[in-house]
């Protein structure tokens, strides 16, 4: 029995005889269904036409993306660190070559996911590589395909090892996380931010939506509420979800000023 991959968000679901009737995640008014109405895929299916890309971010940190792009296109990040490596985010695809070159590296410690746009296939990688997967508690509803790899963690933050700090900023997502590398930008501190904190074209500046692809925004308190979370936290440089969207300098500051703007446009 395969497991069903939802071709319009990525999520893959649990093991079912028929691919379900409808994907939860799309069906949210921050997603949507695909405009020719809901299709599945499978990881064989993927594998067959796609391959997997590993790209040098920045010292210690790797890109890991799908080409060509599958769903919403995101490519997750492996943060390396003395004490073991972290996967932030993922991707639907997970192969064998992949499988490999990651081993090579250290393998993975630990998976962190910033919202469910992200839980993708996160079972397949957990399991390759005998890892958890922590997801903020606030998202449990989300978890379409459960496992016990998956630890539900509360609270604001949570370390995830030295200098590795998970932040829960909510907006987006309840339990919306971004995760804090003291050792990132050479020292200066990074921001791994999915799209929690979303890095736009204009790479000077980020902003934040309760859904990007149907523009809703978020309100005054809910801004409020990410400048606090990250209040404690120094960062230079912010890694968006995909490839090339990174803040290179004044991230904190990028924050601050984006925040500013945004209460001001909806007259906060
Ligand atoms: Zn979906
Ligand atoms: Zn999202």
């Amino acid at each position: 029995m395969p497991c069903s991959i939802c071709e319009t968000c990525g999520t893959q679901f649990a093991e079912t005889a028929e691919p379900p009737p409808s994907c939860p995640v799309c069906d949210d008014e921050r997603q949507y269904v695909g405009w020719h109405g809901q299709r599945w895929t499978t990881l064989e299916e993927l594998r067959a036409g796609h391959v997997t890309v590993l790209r040098e971010e920045e010292p210690g940190l790797l890109g890991i993306g799908t080409e060509p792009a599958i769903a919403i296109g995101q490519r997750a990040l492996l943060v390396q660190t003395p004490a073991g490596n972290v996967l932030w985010d993922c991707i639907s695809l997970l192969d064998e070559q992949t499988v490999a070159r990651v081993t090579e590296l250290g393998g993975i410690a630990a998976v962190a996911i910033s919202h469910p746009h992200y839980y993708s296939s996160m079972v397949e990688w957990a399991e390759a590589f005998g890892a958890p997967v922590y997801l903020h508690a606030a998202d449990r509803e989300w978890v379409l395909r459960p496992s016990d790899r998956v630890v539900f963690w509360e609270g604001e933050t949570r370390e995830l090892g030295p200098g590795l700090t998970l932040v829960r900023c909510g907006g987006h997502y309840e339990g919306g996380t971004v995760l804090h590398w003291a050792a990132g930008a050479k020292g200066r501190g990074a921001l791994l931010a999915g799209d929690i904190v979303q890095v736009i074209p204009d790479r000077a500046w980020v902003s934040f939506m309760y859904s990007y692809p149907n523009l809703i925004p978020l309100d005054e308190p809910a801004i409020r509420g990410i400048v606090a979370a990250l209040e404690p936290f120094d960062f230079d440089r912010i890694h968006g979800a995909w490839w090339g969207w990174v803040v290179e300098a004044d991230g904190k500051g990028v924050v601050a000023r984006s925040a500013e703007r945004y209460l001001k446009a909806i007259g906060g």
